[in-house]
């Protein structure tokens, strides 16, 4: 068993593994009753500190939950909003990127800083984006003292709001890279950056990804508080979530492991649909990626699924590492009849394709006047397939999540409902920010020298 702060900063487990709890911690009925109404700070570090261990002091962890949430523009940080009868949005943007990543991220970066700073460490995080989730981490990371962030994109292939998004971070230890190539090539030139030991020791490189068991942590906190505002511990919940990674889902199995009565998840795919495909037959197989509306749902494997897969193998190592292994090689793999009901009897999965996310659009905007994006869209269909199926106890509240803010995918949006939708004031003038990005061509050698003479860590700066 590894303690909080190595857990926060290995990321990946040596042997490749994903990071979970030995054993969750869990609420009784009247601490989570003492939970309603608190502000989502406070809510925040009840939930979170059980994981610490005594990692970090109490004071000093509200203050950094403090700091992260301060930076939402919306005073309950993750507010609900009704949509119908007995369905909820519960909306996640209302951080500095406008997409639900802020609010692990925004902890995240903060967490990161106080560990090094604690171990007299320092690191440099870099990463590569195709556009949708580059943002989250440069906001994350702006600003610390001991960490710099270097993003890739591919030159040119990003959306307008997406690239100002990233670009007009103008902090000192934060570096914009244009690629000449596509989104394949950074990728492929952050790979090879890991690769190379002498640079990855040299520049104590890291990586702010989606695995990160923190991120998990972070995300059960709204779950929590949405449950208890709609009548937990005394009434049960569900929740419907657009899914790609398996991260923020795999949150709501950590708040029902936590002693929060959810009755059912409802998995949201688009056409990229190999957790739909999963839930249902227990056949988990790889396929190509089709681009849809929602971009940052347009994944061939779910990284956090594993977490899942874990405890549906009762904890064993060896059976999930042969899952795995098989689906390695094979491009996928089964689970017994058993595990695949265990599964099924908290989780149902349905799809939405791009035509069923524009009409569900237009649909929640002619019945509620609520713009939402393309892949709330997919988590409120899913919502509405899994009331019309009858998977859930009809005096059930079922809270959709709105994971991004309308005005990320304005063509998606006008087009489906007919309105452009606005990007909120702290936002409002994007357009006219300054811009700061360094345009370098696909070449490791090219990349690595930028990298070495901008970060602290690199050759030639002062310490
Ligand atoms: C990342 C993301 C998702 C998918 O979340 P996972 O944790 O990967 O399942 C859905 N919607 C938006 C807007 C996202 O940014």
């Amino acid at each position: 068993m590894l303690g909080f702060e190595e857990t926060l900063l290995a990321g990946l487990a040596r042997d490749g593994g994903l990071y979970v709890p030995e054993s969750w911690p869990s609420f009784s009925a009247d601490e989570l009753r003492a939970m309603a109404g608190l502000p989502y700070s406070e809510l925040a570090a009840r939930v979170m500190l059980p994981f610490l261990g005594g990692a970090i002091e109490p004071a000093a962890f509200r203050a950094l939950v403090a700091d992260a949430y301060a930076s939402f523009d919306h005073a309950a940080v993750t507010p609900l909003v009704q949509l119908d009868h007995g369905l909820w949005l519960m909306e996640l943007f209302h951080g500095p990127t406008l997409a639900f990543k802020d609010v692990a991220l925004q902890l995240l970066g903060r967490l990161f800083d106080h560990v090094l700073a604690k171990n007299g460490r320092r690191i440099t995080v870099v990463g590569a984006t195709s556009g949708d989730t580059g943002s989250a981490a440069l906001e994350a990371c702006r600003d610390r003292a001991h960490l710099d962030i270097f993003m890739l994109h591919p030159k040119g292939r990003t959306s307008a709001i997406q690239r100002r998004q990233m670009t007009s971070v103008l902090a000192p230890n934060v570096f914009n890279i244009a690629v000449e190539g596509t989104f394949d090539d950074c990728q492929d030139l952050v790979k090879a950056m890991f690769n190379d030991s002498g640079f990855r020791d040299e520049l104590q490189l890291s990586a702010v990804n989606s695995i990160n068991w923190a991120r998990i942590m972070a995300q059960i906190v709204y779950y929590v508080g949405a449950a208890v505002a709609l009548g937990a511990p005394d009434r049960a919940v569900a929740f419907s979530v657009p899914t790609g990674n398996f991260g923020n889902i795999y949150a709501a199995y950590g708040a029902r492991a936590m002693g929060v009565p959810i009755e059912r998840l409802v998995v949201g795919s688009n056409s990229n649909d190999i957790l739909t495909r999963f839930f249902t037959s227990g056949t988990m197989a790889a396929a190509g990626v089709t681009p849809t509306l929602s971009p940052s749902m347009d994944i061939q494997i779910s990284s956090n699924f594993e977490r899942l897969l874990f405890d549906l193998h009762q904890r064993q190592s060896g059976a999930l590492s042969d899952a795995m292994a098989r689906f390695r090689s094979a491009g996928s793999f089964s689970v017994a009849p058993s595990e695949l009901a265990t599964a099924r009897a908290l989780f149902t999965a349905y799809r939405a394709d791009d035509d069923q996310t524009r009409a569900t659009i237009a649909r929640v905007w002619q019945d509620s006047g609520q713009v939402i994006d393309p892949h709330t869209a997919v988590g409120v269909h899913a919502a509405r397939a899994a009331r019309a199926e009858g998977v859930l106890s009809e005096s059930v509240p079922l809270v959709a999540l709105a994971c991004a803010h309308a005005a990320k995918f304005p063509e998606a949006v006008k087009t489906a409902c007919g309105v452009h939708p606005a990007l909120p004031a702290r936002l409002a003038d994007l357009e006219q920010r300054p811009e700061r990005v360094t345009v370098l061509p696909a070449d490791l050698g090219a990349i690595q020298d930028f990298v070495r003479r901008h970060a602290r860590l690199g050759a030639g700066q002062p310490a």
